[in-house]
């Protein structure tokens, strides 16, 4: 298929032709950012055993009736314990026992009374408030019960989540699978950062562009390469790239040029085309396939449309497979309170900044120009505002769609 294709109807294309991918087991330690494949429920309880919330002593409460600052009651310390302690020594009628945060409380024992409360020496403790049953306490599973659910499945791993499922002692978790792509920059201009520039080359900006990303939006980068626009060589990095990869994202040489080459390549290696040209602006020219089992996305070499179709086409994608829903985009309305003086015969997607009011959003475009070659947009762009085919220019005041970008690019 080589027509133009509505950007909804690819994202549905691709969808269909993805193969299944597994959910996988990761090392708690590096499960940061990854998505829950099943809910997880407590195996024990925390804390563990019951234990002391403060440094004092425990003791019976009953013990301390009627105790005050004026009429002391002296009870005999018969242990000392320390966090990493197990407790040995029950507590008997008129017994108390030495105390730190964390450590166990002992047997008979049903309260602690914080050490600032009491005077003490090496056999005795005066104690000067009355306690209640219970209280300073912590009683095993206070925090956490077995069996109690943790963490449900969808749950996107964050410091809290890693800190509570180590409380519980698992060392491993299962998430969501974690696509693996490789990255092609195309172009005989592209040098890369670091050398002197020579005459008609341009830095490689798209590399460090989509990489990132990809990381962003939750995938694993795990290859990139650069390659100049002959055939024979990119023939060469594409069979390199594709074994291994889930998908392959590249970037120059799929509009109509003389060496716009990427679709030509595909078609000679065998590669499925789903299509080739989306029905938008910027970002017309993407060629969409799959070699064997890797999808790939040929993206326009132009920063802006390289970036729009990623974050239109590419992103979605993704998330289906890592679950990371936070990180794509949202459609909502906004009021469009700049001035876009063009008729759209396209469906176009301008680079814009959105702001939340409490009279819902507003949006103006992005400074700078439109065009699909520009990058620096990109630096004040946390939406897209998605003007239909067949506008006319937008005024202000006018309500329009958003795609809005997530929160990491405010
Ligand atoms: P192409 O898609 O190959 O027709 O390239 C369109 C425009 O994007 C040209 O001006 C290229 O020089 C520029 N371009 C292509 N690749 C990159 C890249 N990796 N980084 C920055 N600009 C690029
Ligand atoms: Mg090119």
């Amino acid at each position: 298929m080589k027509q133009r294709i509505e950007l909804e109807a690819a994202c549905e294309l691709v969808a269909d032709k993805l193969k299944s991918f597994s959910n996988e087991t990761v090392k708690l330690v590096n499960s940061s950012g990854r998505v829950l494949a099943e809910d997880v429920r407590a195996p024990m309880h925390q804390p563990p055993f019951d234990r002391s919330p403060l440094d004092g002593f425990a003791v019976r409460a009953e013990d301390t009736t009627g105790a005050s600052t004026e009429t002391p009651v002296s009870l005999k310390i018969v242990s000392k314990l320390y966090a990493g302690d197990s407790p040995v020594k029950k507590i008997g009628p008129g017994e108390a026992a030495r105390i730190m945060t964390g450590a166990p409380i002992p047997e008979g024992a049903d309260s602690v009374i914080r050490q600032e409360r009491t005077d003490w020496n090496d056999e005795e403790v005066e104690i000067k408030a009355t306690l209640k049953p219970g209280q300073n306490y912590a009683p095993a599973g206070e925090d956490i019960k077995q069996g109690e659910l943790l963490c449900e499945k969808g749950t996107l791993l964050r410091s809290p989540h890693l800190g509570v499922l180590a409380s519980m002692g698992l060392e491993e978790v299962l998430v969501l699978p974690e696509p693996e792509v490789s990255v092609l920059t195309t172009g005989s201009e592209l040098q890369e950062v670091g050398q002197e520039l020579k005459p008609g080359k341009i830095y490689n900006s798209n590399n460090y562009m989509i990489s990132t990303r990809l990381k962003e939006c939750g995938a694993k980068v795990i290859n990139s390469q650069v390659a100049v626009d002959e055939k024979d060589i990119l023939r060469d990095r594409l069979a390199e790239l594709i074994p291994g990869s889930d998908f392959l994202v590249t970037t120059g040489g799929v509009s109509v040029g003389e060496k716009d080459l990427i679709l030509e390549v595909l078609e000679e290696m065998g590669a499925e085309i789903f299509f080739w040209k989306l029905a938008i602006k910027p970002g017309t020219p993407v060629v969409c396939g799959r070699l064997d089992d890797t999808i790939i996305f040929g993206l326009s070499g132009n920063p802006a449309a390289c970036i729009t179709t990623f974050d239109l086409l590419v992103r979605p994608t993704l998330i289906k497979i890592n679950g990371l829903e936070k990180e794509n985009l949202r459609k909502e309305k906004a009021i469009f309170i700049d001035d876009f003086n063009k008729s759209s015969s396209t469906r176009r997607m301008l680079r814009a900044w959105v702001v939340r009011t409490e009279k819902g959003n507003i949006v103006k475009l992005s400074k700078g120009n439109q065009r699909p070659g520009v990058l620096k947009t990109t630096l004040d762009c946390n939406c897209f505002i998605d003007i239909p085919a067949g506008s006319p220019p937008v005024e202000s005041g006018a309500e329009v769609e958003i795609f809005r970008l997530p929160e990491i690019y405010n």
